[in-house]
């Protein structure tokens, strides 16, 4: 735990400027989750705070509680920009490097405000001024309460920060099955139990909630994409512009779909390409020792957790696809 928070809940009280919370772009369960939480948090113990998140984010988190106060930079950059000038902290969370927030990085960086860094991803850059980082916890919503355990004051803990920290638990842990859910994960879902969060409400709106057409695509996916290469230890799928077209994919529809490769056993790391026209965006998953982190780092511009990592190009989907097969065969010690 790399823990050098200076400031308690007077200090985040009694300052001058604004209070902004952000995370990373394509904000995803446990990004959304952390930022409300904070918020909800914040404005339980009479403190003003403002989410700003680089894009939008996909419609299954557009339940949480506070999702209609959040500001989405791209869609509003002269009021983004104001906040962060007139900041005096700037909660960064579940990233930890500036090029994870698009062009917002260039204005974090210039605000005087304090930086103040909650996640688990490896190696964070240096841009922060007081950080919570453990690397390798189960999600940054564990962190957030963590934070507000050991830093602030636990009972300004209400029923809708519960919720949306409980959302970052189940969503970064696959509802509790990856390795990096561990005894504390759970004790800090029982603890949000305790202040009225009920697991069934929360899975239900996060993952029962499709449109028809999303698990038709899902269903097109299983039965057509998914090729075995490196004597079935390595998933590959993609998806084209058309195939995403005909489903009338919207953000956050292919968001899962990755995980089913490993499903398949022998599998050991499942990657899906996507094609976005602007470019192609890729997701790494292993079960094992594969570092999918070091991989997409190595050869397509990403990063992440070690069993999950995500990764991009600039080529072409067919080029991308033929970059990863070769790719993988310098990596297949890990396999
Ligand atoms: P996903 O495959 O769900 O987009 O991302 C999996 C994990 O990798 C997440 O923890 C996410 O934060 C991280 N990640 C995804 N894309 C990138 C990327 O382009 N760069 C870096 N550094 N991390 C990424
Ligand atoms: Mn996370």
């Amino acid at each position: 735990m790399l823990d050098t928070i200076s400031h308690n809940l007077q200090d985040l009280k009694n300052h001058s400027g604004k209070i902004v919370i952000t995370t990373h772009y394509k904000p995803d369960g446990d990004a959304m989750g952390s930022s409300l939480g904070l918020y909800h948090y914040l404005k339980e113990a009479g403190i003003d705070s403002q989410v700003v998140t680089p894009t939008d984010y996909a419609e299954f988190l557009h339940w949480l509680p506070g999702n209609d106060t959040v500001i989405v930079y791209e869609e509003e950059k002269q009021r983004s920009q104001k906040l962060l000038e007139e900041a005096s902290y700037i909660f960064c969370l579940d990233f930890n490097a500036l090029g994870r927030i698009n062009e917002m990085g260039e204005k974090v960086a210039e605000s005087a405000a304090k930086k103040i860094m909650i996640d688990h991803h490896q190696a964070p850059q240096d841009f922060d001024d007081e950080r919570f980082v453990e690397i390798g916890a189960s999600s940054t919503c564990e962190l957030i309460y963590k934070y507000i355990q050991q830093h602030l004051d636990s009972s300004f803990m209400t029923k809708d920060m519960g919720e949306c920290i409980y959302t970052g638990l189940i969503t970064d842990t696959g509802s509790f099955r990856y390795g990096s859910t561990t005894s504390s994960t759970i004790r800090t879902a029982a603890d949000l139990m305790d202040i009225g969060v009920v697991p069934a409400t929360i899975y239900n709106s996060l993952f029962d909630q499709n449109r028809l057409e999303r698990i038709q695509l899902l269903g097109y996916y299983l039965a057509n994409k998914i090729e075995l290469v490196e004597d079935g230890k390595v998933a590959v799928s993609h998806l084209t512009v058309e195939e995403l077209k005909r489903y009338n994919v919207i953000t956050g529809d292919t968001e899962g779909f990755v995980n089913y490769g490993l499903g398949i056993k022998g599998v050991e790391l499942s990657v899906l390409i996507i094609d976005r026209e602007y470019l192609v965006k890729m997701s790494f998953r292993s079960t094992d020792v594969f570092p999918c982190n070091e991989f997409s780092a190595e050869f397509f511009d990403g990063g992440g957790h070690k069993n999950a990592a995500g990764g991009a190009s600039h080529d072409t989907l067919g080029n991308t696809i033929s970059k990863f097969k070769k790719s993988i065969k310098t990596y297949t010690k890990y396999l």
